[in-house]
């Protein structure tokens, strides 16, 4: 279109058209393409702002991916250290538990481990203030006093829950 516009306008500068009819037919034809091409600048320029504003959406998406990214990132390292924390709690406790257990009588670690799974892994209670601490209930007198009665070796059982229970300085005797 420029080049048709320039070529147009020597031809105007060259004198060699002459007839006016001509002449005012070449100026309004250069007229035409001056405004054309205004036009088509005005369409560039609303596209080129219209790109530079999709890219700065863009780039703000971006930069907000990369601010979840970076907090997946993060709940994902406690995450795992949370993990291996409780990994290594765990072995030790096992480790624990296997030292204790060394020291239970094979039957009472049997019925132990019978009443841990009957009753939701906890197989074994203290007696706390005359109360069995794996039910909550408080033992009767008379329950109390076959407890007071019964030797320091002596297995006892909660009438409730059938828990063994574990005598302390605690259990209100
Ligand atoms: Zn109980």
């Amino acid at each position: 279109m420029r080049q048709r516009a320039a070529r147009d306008q020597q031809r105007l500068d060259s004198g060699a058209v002459t007839s006016p009819k001509d002449l005012e037919s070449l100026q309004r034809e250069i007229a035409s393409l001056a405004k054309r091409q205004g036009d088509l600048e005005d369409v560039v320029l609303e596209v080129m702002e219209r790109r530079e504003s999709a890219q700065e959406r863009v780039t703000e998406l971006s930069d907000r991916v990369s601010a979840v990214q970076a907090k997946a990132d993060d709940a994902t390292a406690r995450r795992d250290a949370a993990t291996k924390e409780l990994d290594e709690e765990a072995a030790s406790v096992t480790r624990e538990r296997e030292v204790v257990a060394g020291s239970v009588p094979a039957d009472l670690l049997k019925l132990y481990d019978k009443l841990r799974v009957q009753q939701g892994g906890v197989g074994a209670a203290r007696l706390y203030q005359r109360r069995c601490e794996g039910c909550r209930l408080e033992l009767n007198i008379t329950e109390i006093n076959e407890v007071k009665a019964a030797a320091p070796d002596t297995v006892l059982r909660c009438e409730n829950c059938r828990r063994i229970l574990v005598r302390t300085a605690e259990s209100g005797l």
